[in-house]
Parts: structure tokens; C-alpha cells; sequence
């Protein structure tokens, strides 16, 4: 099968840090189909030659080991083009038409690595050029949109012209091993759906911890935040898959139209509960790993009154059986005291004690997402402390790595998720309706914000996030992992 793959914003930060990384790690698994051509889109003045020297200079930014040798570079360089364009002018599209028709591949797929605003134009002058043929595919990076409107609003314009099988929006948290195999533990094993509803589970944690801060993308983040940046997608797409009912099969609609009732039987806000169960923070100046770290507001690009949020904690519950009443918390944010990414499910107590087991100890099943992968089962067992405390049970845990267990035959998110736009598989990319529902949840928080003068709590850099979340959490007798 022969592909071409356009890369708009070919030399835009995504690009160089995340998807020539990917394809080329595709290149050297023996995965992307040898017969394919990538071409970078932007509107620098580049030849095919200077190109390649740009992509190979960023390579030396790569972790070593997904870094190419030179001969490796040599072989992959070939597949790499230029084409300058201007995605807003409708003459351009012309001599994009003309390189693609030229070679007329099997599949077309048109990544959209550019601006958000960039998308509607993009994709009606596609259009007009004839490129939204049948075998074209479109990837639309996130976020989709700044709100309801403007999400529907690009959706729209994009469904126009293209069928919704045509369509992937990424969220590449779906394409991490680590979210695969969350999947894979709920509907691969039989051991843990009796277990995995209301009756037993006592509340679950999302957390998704940054310690970096905006870096050299501040302007951007400040026009985005937290909420945004993290909570309508990768937060959401994550407490999808926690809570779903087990699709009828693993196609992607089967999948999609289960993620879709969860999104729906997300409870709806009340003014009380945004008042109690929101939390928004900002980071100011502090240490992370020893070094002290400039405020949020001091970071270049950052409106120095910004009122953005770097940080939300919330609480929040599905109205449906099975999870009627259960809380799920989902935290994230920038600059905290460490980078980690997991859930952590917390079950009920065994309903009547014959043993003495030390406060707050509960089974606990903890999914590490990154920068660990794996799971941890926490279980009571009889310790070895002599006679007089055998009736005591002491915390014990399963521990299971998958890094160690799978090694280097593990596939990146952006790997994997590119290699299933060019096989056309949609299962792990964002349905509309889905996208449509979690802007509509988050709105009401947004509107909240928007009228509260106090604007977001204060964190020092390094800490878990502002008090305010620890005490959010402590009213319903919980504490975040780190505490308990
Ligand atoms: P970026 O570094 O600003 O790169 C933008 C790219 O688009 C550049 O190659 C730029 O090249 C090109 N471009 C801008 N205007 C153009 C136009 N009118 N015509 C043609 N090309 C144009 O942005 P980015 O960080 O890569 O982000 C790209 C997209 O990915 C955004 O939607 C962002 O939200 C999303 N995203 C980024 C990241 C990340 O880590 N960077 C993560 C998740 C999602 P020229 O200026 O030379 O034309």
C-alpha cells in the first residue's frame, strides 16, 4: 500500500518533538508501509534537501535511543518533501493538488499540526482543490475548538466536506500503551468486572501530574489553561474508559457510543457544586528537583495579570447504576512536585472486620500511566510480627511492570496512532458527539470562572497544587494518594 502523508506545520514544534520521532521509530520497527512519502507544509521557503537538514539537526534533541544513525537517517530522509504553502490562500492548495495527484497514492492523510483556526480553511480549501477523495484522511490535533460553539462550529465545517469515517481527532493519550492496556484489563480479563461498580469501589483518582512548566509555549497555554489543555480531553477520555460499559465488540463506534453514555451520565453542575467540588490554582515561583522555578506569570509569554489556571482538582459523579453516588476526582496540573500520570481505585472496606488493619488501609488497585507503567494491587495480609499481632493486617501490594515485563516492543502513542490513520482505524480517535459532550460539561465551569473576581488559588511550583484541592477531597473523608 502506498501512502503520502502531509504534514501541515511540518516545522512547528509538534512536528519535530512528537510526530518525525514517531514516524520514524515506525520506519525502523519495519511498520510504516515502505512506500510512502512524508511531506512537511509550512509557509518557510524550503527545498526537499533543506528539509531533511532541519528534521535531522532536530534529532539531536531525541532521547538517544530513538535517535537514527546516520545511515538510518540516510534511508528515512528519503521519504521526506517540502511543499511551502500558506494554508490561507486558496491559490496555494493548487500546487499541493499537484504533488499529490502526480503520484495518486492509495490513502492521503492530511495532518493538521497548525493552528485550531487554521482547521475550517484548511479543510474547505481541501476541498475546493478536490483533495477530500474517498481514500483522504484528516487528523485534527487538539484542542478542537476553545469551547462548545467554536468546537461545533470547526466540526461542522470539517463534516461538510469530509464523511466522519474520514475524520481523526486525536487525543493521544488513547494511543498510550498504558490506556491500551486499561482497556485490555477491564475487557480482556473477567476477574474485575463483578468488582467494578458502586457496591465495592469507594471512590476513583485521576491524576495527571506535569513538573515542567509552560516552557517556550506560554503564550499559547495562556490563551488554553488547565481545564482546556487536559480536563475536556485527556482527563475525560481516561474516566471514559474507567467507568464504560464493555462495548459490544472492540469497532470503533462499539467503543465510541459507550464512551459517548459515560460523557452523558456526567452529573450536571449545580452553583453549589462549583463553588465546592472546582478547584483552580496558578503556580508561583518555587523548586522543582532542586531548582528553583520562576512564577507562572514571570514565564515568557504569560500575561504577567494572568488569571489562566495551571492547575484544577474536581470532584465529580455519574448518574447511572452503576456508579450512582461514587466520586471520581480528577486532578491536574503544571509545575507540581512530580511528573506522574495514574488512577487509583479505591475499594470499599470488607464489610465486617475480624481482623485489625491499620487506618485508612483499603484494597487499592493503582494503573501507573507514565512515567511508570504497570499496575499495583494493594492487598491486607498477615505480617511477621509474632503472636501478639496476629490479628493485625499489614498493607502488601502486587506489583506488575509492564515497561519490564514488554520492554522495546512497546509502540509510542503518536507511533501508533499514525500507523492506525494510514490502516484507516479509527478505535482509538475522538467521535464528534464525544468531543461535543465534554465541551458541554466543562462550559458551566468555564462560566463559573469567568464571573468569579477571586481568579485561581495560588501554589508555590513543586507542591502538590493549592490546599484548596486537599481539602476538597478531605470533606468527603479521602485524601489524594500522596496523602493516605
Ligand atoms: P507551532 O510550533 O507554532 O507550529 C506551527 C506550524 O504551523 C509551523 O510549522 C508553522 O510554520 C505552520 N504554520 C503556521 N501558520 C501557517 C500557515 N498560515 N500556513 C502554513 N503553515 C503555517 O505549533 P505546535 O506547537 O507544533 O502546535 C501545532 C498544533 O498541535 C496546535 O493545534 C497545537 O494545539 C497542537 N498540539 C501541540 C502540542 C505540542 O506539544 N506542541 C501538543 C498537543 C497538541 P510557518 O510559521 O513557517 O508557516
Amino acid at each position: 500500500m502506498s501512502f503520502d502523508l502531509v504534514l501541515f506545520g511540518g516545522t512547528g514544534d509538534l512536528a519535530w518533538r512528537k510526530l518525525m520521532p514517531a514516524l520514524f521509530q515506525a520506519f525502523r520497527h519495519g511498520t510504516l508501509p515502505a512506500d510512502g512519502r512524508i511531506l512537511g507544509v509550512a509557509r518557510d521557503d524550503l527545498s526537499d534537501a533543506q528539509y531533511r537538514d532541519l528534521i535531522r539537526a532536530r534529532f539531536d534533541e531525541v532521547e538517544l535511543a530513538k535517535r537514527p544513525s546516520a545511515e538510518e537517517f540516510e534511508r528515512f530522509a528519503q521519504l521526506l518533501h517540502f511543499v511551502r504553502m500558506d494554508l490561507s490562500r486558496p491559490e496555494d492548495y493548487a500546487r499541493l493538488a499537484q504533488v499529490l495527484r502526480a503520484r495518486g497514492a492509495d490513502v492521503v492523510v492530511m495532518y493538521l499540526a497548525t493552528s485550531p483556526s487554521l482547521f475550517t480553511v484548511a479543510c474547505e480549501q481541501l476541498a475546493a482543490a478536490g483533495l477530500n477523495a474517498p481514500n483522504t484522511r484528516v487528523v485534527l490535533e487538539k484542542p478542537l475548538g476553545h469551547d462548545l460553539a467554536s468546537n461545533r462550529a470547526i466540526n461542522e465545517a470539517v463534516r461538510r466536506v469530509l464523511a466522519e469515517r474520514q475524520i481523526f481527532r486525536i487525543d493521544h493519550y488513547l494511543g498510550k500503551p498504558s490506556v491500551q492496556n486499561l482497556f485490555a484489563l477491564r475487557f480482556g480479563n473477567a476477574l474485575f468486572e463483578p468488582v467494578w461498580r458502586r457496591e465495592n469501589i469507594a471512590n476513583i483518582q485521576i491524576t495527571i501530574a506535569e513538573d515542567l512548566g509552560v516552557e517556550k509555549r506560554g503564550a499559547f497555554y495562556d490563551s488554553i489553561g488547565a481545564l482546556r489543555d487536559m480536563v475536556q480531553n485527556h482527563a475525560l477520555q481516561l474516566l471514559c474508559a474507567l467507568a464504560m460499559e464493555p462495548p459490544i465488540n472492540a469497532h470503533a463506534d462499539a467503543i465510541r457510543d459507550e464512551k459517548l453514555k459515560v460523557l452523558r451520565s456526567l452529573k450536571a453542575w449545580t452553583p453549589q457544586d462549583l463553588a465546592q467540588h472546582v478547584v483552580r490554582g496558578q503556580y508561583g515561583a518555587g523548586t522543582v528537583g532542586g531548582e528553583a522555578v520562576r512564577a507562572y506569570r514571570d514565564e515568557p509569554g504569560v500575561n504577567p495579570e494572568s488569571t489562566t489556571e495551571t492547575f484544577v482538582a474536581l470532584r465529580t459523579e455519574i448518574a447511572n447504576w452503576r456508579w450512582a453516588g461514587v466520586p471520581f476526582y480528577i486532578r491536574t496540573g503544571k509545575r507540581l512536585a512530580e511528573r506522574e500520570a495514574h488512577i487509583v481505585v479505591n475499594f470499599r472496606e470488607a464489610p465486617h472486620a475480624i481482623f485489625r488493619s491499620p487506618p485508612g488501609a483499603v484494597n487499592r488497585l493503582v494503573i501507573n500511566l507514565q512515567p511508570k507503567d504497570g499496575l499495583e494491587l494493594h492487598l491486607l495480609a498477615q505480617g511477621q510480627e509474632g503472636r501478639r499481632s496476629a490479628q493485625t493486617l499489614v498493607p502488601v501490594h502486587l506489583d506488575l511492570d509492564f515497561d519490564k515485563r514488554f520492554g522495546s516492543e512497546r509502540v509510542g502513542a503518536y507511533e501508533r496512532l499514525l500507523l492506525d490513520v494510514i490502516d484507516g482505524r479509527l478505535n482509538l480517535f475522538v467521535r464528534s458527539d464525544e468531543q461535543e459532550e465534554a465541551w458541554r460539561w466543562v462550559e458551566p465551569i468555564l462560566e463559573h470562572w469567568h464571573n468569579d473576581s477571586a481568579g485561581p488559588r495560588a501554589y508555590a511550583a513543586g507542591t502538590w497544587g493549592p490546599s484548596a484541592s486537599s481539602a476538597m477531597i478531605a470533606r468527603d473523608g479521602q485524601c489524594w494518594s500522596e496523602e493516605c
